[in-house]
């Protein structure tokens, strides 16, 4: 095995992290609800689900977006650190063979194109283009497009954030049937994902899994 260095601590190690930072990266609650990922007791659908179904079926998430997987995954975004996209798309493969759920097709969550040109790239590509062979299922990258230039979520109360995204997706292809793997950085409130959710479902499609880095929750 090749030797390199824990790209947390630096310290020698075979894999991307060392095992003690492996050990600490923050975990989602035990117990959660298998549709958003909140916190409940017995992991049933939480109430929030169930008085208002989201469009997606179930989210799965491979940590907690707290530190130091925000700093991760803002340095993914924010200071195009490519490899970052194929170290924590690694940590999501792993949970995801442990599931066994396999949907038909990965669309990956789509930037507005003038966020695409600030940035260069769009995250969520890049973790789908990871993701993509080791899982066996292709990635339809130009599916859906996003033709609302919103203001970013990160600055807006979590209220708003559902207003906000309203009517931002466009989707061109029949989903008659699939099964759609829908994936992203980070699911926050899980606006954006059942705003497209729900155009994937206008669409045909019959089954959306979330696919996601993190679930930012309360402490
Ligand atoms: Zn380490
Ligand atoms: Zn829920």
């Amino acid at each position: 095995m090749t030797q390199t260095n824990c790209i947390l601590c630096g310290i020698p190690t075979n894999q991307d992290f060392c095992e003690p930072c492996i050990l600490d990266l923050p975990q989602l609650p035990y117990n959660h609800c298998p549709v958003c990922l909140w916190p409940v007791p017995t992991s049933e659908i939480c109430g929030a689900c169930l008085n208002k179904p989201p469009a997606f079926t179930r989210t799965i998430a491979t940590l907690r977006y707290a530190f130091p997987v925000d700093a991760l995954i803002r340095a993914l975004k924010y200071q195009a650190n490519l490899s970052l996209a194929s170290i924590l798309g690694n940590l999501l493969i792993k949970k995801l063979k442990i599931t066994n759920i396999i949907p038909d097709v990965i669309i990956p969550m789509p930037l507005h194109p003038i966020r695409l040109r600030e940035r260069g790239f769009n995250q969520a590509m890049e973790i789908s283009r990871h993701i993509s062979k080791p899982m066996g299922i292709v990635v339809l990258p130009d599916s859906c497009t996003r033709i609302k230039h919103t203001p970013s979520q990160a600055g807006l109360p979590w209220k708003d954030r559902q207003k906000n995204i309203r009517n931002a997706f466009k989707c061109k292809i029949d989903l008659s049937g699939k099964h759609v793997a829908l994936v992203d950085d980070v699911m926050t409130t899980g606006a954006t994902l059942n705003e497209l959710a729900q155009v994937l479902r206008q669409h045909g499609a019959i089954e959306i899994s979330n696919w996601v880095i993190a679930r930012a929750l309360p402490e």
